[in-house]
């Protein structure tokens, strides 16, 4: 089948995880493992299965190529790198959370957006990362294996946005459970689809996705409660409209004005579908055209500053 035939052709994706080691570190071990580092391009060949390079959109990611063997590799056993998806590397991208940020991760095992976020601020600040299911939150306790990443292990819909602790948060990322309908390859979601017992009882596909929309809407308009909150960034693997642009656009009317679109990587080519205003801030990936599997990415901002709390 095709979406079989598109994941074989999917480079190998690496992230260099900058808390642990340097670009250059990686670089040299790949180059060890007598890949040729091809500079001056973003393209690596589908045939070439000798080079890597660099992504042109997404800093510190790598292609390698399709299938590279890295099983038993001690860097990626030491978490010195992760296997992980192009798209999926844009939500945490786009939200870039700068050194000494209160950060929150609404859903996030199995941490593969966490770590990026820690990377992000140099293993600075603090994340707060949010997983409602216990053995998935096992999962994301191990990736993490570092400092100042408070895992909460639990609905995230029924945090308090008044607690004190998250007052000093301005970044949130909401990559929830979704239908999972844009990806083609499965290895690298092997943990990311949404855990089956969420859908005991959802037997129609149309009420599925209708049952998960409502739950991806409540969950952007929770994380826009948090006082403090400056930018949002709301994702999913999913194709259809019902929990992309349409989801957003129900953001948009439930967040009384209080937040906009704003601007996610600019220099991507494939953005939202043609629906409203401002779609074109959006993002999306094409698992058939665009060497990744299909994605959808929005970043919110707040319309007004917060005002400074008095002390
Ligand atoms: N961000 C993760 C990553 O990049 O590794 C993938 C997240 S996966 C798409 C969605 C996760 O949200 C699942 O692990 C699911 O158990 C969790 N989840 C679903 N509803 C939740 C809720 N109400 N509060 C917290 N976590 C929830």
């Amino acid at each position: 089948p095709d979406h079989v035939k598109n994941a074989a052709r999917l480079p190998r994706y690496v992230r260099v995880n900058t808390v642990r080691t340097t670009v250059d570190r990686v670089v040299e071990h790949l180059k060890s493992k007598g890949l040729q580092l091809l500079e001056g391009t973003h393209q690596l060949p589908e045939d070439d299965r000798k080079s890597f390079c660099f992504d042109e959109h997404i800093e510190n990611l790598l292609l390698l190529p399709t299938n590279f063997d890295l099983h038993d590799d001690p860097f990626l056993l030491e978490g010195m790198f992760i296997i992980q998806d192009k798209a999926s590397c844009m939500p945490s991208f786009i939200l870039s959370p700068p050194a000494e940020s209160h950060v929150i991760d609404a859903c996030a095992a199995p941490g593969n957006k966490t770590t990026h976020l820690s990377s992000s601020m140099r293993n600075t600040g603090r994340i707060f990362a949010f997983e409602k299911d216990k053995r998935r939150s096992m999962i994301l306790q191990k990736m993490l294996m570092m400092k100042d990443i408070d895992v909460i292990v639990d609905n995230f819909l029924k945090s308090d946005p008044t607690d004190e602790k998250f007052a000093q948060v301005e970044y949130v990322l909401v990559d929830p459970s979704c239908s999972g309908s844009g990806i083609v390859n499965r290895l690298d979601y092997l943990y990311a689809a949404p855990a089956s017992t969420e859908n005991e009882g959802i037997v129609e596909d149309n009420n599925r996705l209708e049952s998960l929309a409502a739950f991806q809407l409540e969950a952007v308009l929770h994380a826009m409660k948090f006082p403090s909150v400056k930018r949002v960034v709301y994702s999913t693997c999913s194709i259809h409209q019902r929990e992309n642009e349409d989801v957003v656009q129900s953001i948009l009317k439930g967040c009384g004005g209080e937040f906009k679109l704003a601007p996610a990587l600019p220099t991507w080519h494939r953005r939202g579908l043609p629906l409203f205003d401002g779609c074109e801030m959006l993002v999306r990936t094409d698992a058939k055209e665009d060497r990744t599997n299909g994605f959808f990415v929005s970043h919110f901002e707040r319309t007004h500053p917060v005002q400074k709390r008095e002390l």
